[in-house]
């Protein structure tokens, strides 16, 4: 069964946008997952289908009601049953590649995206939402947010890259940032590729490639090092 998408947001006409194209495109088109959109103000409130209303105790901004949200996730689960519920969120717990190879590894995701200055904090415990962040910074809603979630998780699933070798290789895979990449010409602008590369030499290759990793994280991510050695 292809794995499912299922995105509850005001803005359903924003997909799938760049999920329509590429890689991740084609597997949508090839069913290797699928997309459904949940417009949210279907279930608002009289006659103007409000969403959000003026947040308790006072202050800037509008808030999404609780018993909209509820209506809009019940009604999307019983038409996608089964799938964890997110809700991108600054709040989040971050976005990592761990956490999108688990949802890979399920059977979908559903994705609630924000607007406003939020979401009313009950509907978060009143229906097992897990909030995510994809950083630490404040986006205008949650769609590109989910767009990025869907992103690394569908091109993690099987069929969807050529070469499964490619994943293994990349960033964050074995808890290191990639090794530097070179293709054609050989030498550019007096910038030569480095000879072993061009050795045909597999086991040297590779050697130089586990030590450019770790010199390269070492220079830009050290904590990557840092939580990597506690972990083993
Ligand atoms: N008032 C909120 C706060 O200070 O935490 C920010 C709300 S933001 C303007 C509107 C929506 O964008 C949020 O409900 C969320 O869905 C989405 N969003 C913003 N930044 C995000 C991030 N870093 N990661 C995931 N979603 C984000």
């Amino acid at each position: 069964p292809p794995w499912r998408a299922s995105v509850l947001t005001l803005f359903p006409e924003m997909f799938p946008g760049p999920l329509g194209l590429s890689l991740v495109g084609q597997a949508l088109k090839a069913g290797l997952w699928s997309l459904s959109l949940h417009q949210i103000r279907e279930f608002g409130i009289g006659r103007h289908r409000a969403v959000d209303d003026t947040p308790a105790g006072g202050g800037a901004g509008m808030v999404m009601r609780a018993d909209v949200l509820a209506q809009a996730i019940d009604n999307a689960r019983a038409a996608d049953p089964g799938l964890p519920l997110l809700y991108m969120s600054p709040r989040g717990e971050p976005l990592t590649q761990a956490r999108a190879r688990r949802l890979a590894e399920g059977p979908g995701a559903m994705i609630l995206a924000g607007r406003f200055e939020g979401i009313d904090e009950r509907v978060i415990a009143g229906r097992e939402i897990l909030e995510v962040s994809i950083g630490d910074y404040v986006l205008s809603g949650g769609e590109l947010a989910a767009m990025v979630v869907l992103d690394a998780c569908v091109r993690l699933l099987p069929g969807v890259l050529g070469a499964e070798e490619s994943l293994a290789q990349e960033s964050f895979e074995d808890g290191l940032l990639e090794y530097p990449q070179y293709t054609k010409p050989r030498e550019w602008e007096g910038r030569p590729t480095p000879e072993v590369l061009l050795s045909g030499d597999h086991a040297k290759i590779a050697k130089w490639r586990r030590e450019e990793a770790l010199r390269v994280t070492r220079e830009k991510r050290p904590d990557l090092l840092e939580g990597r050695d506690k972990r083993r």
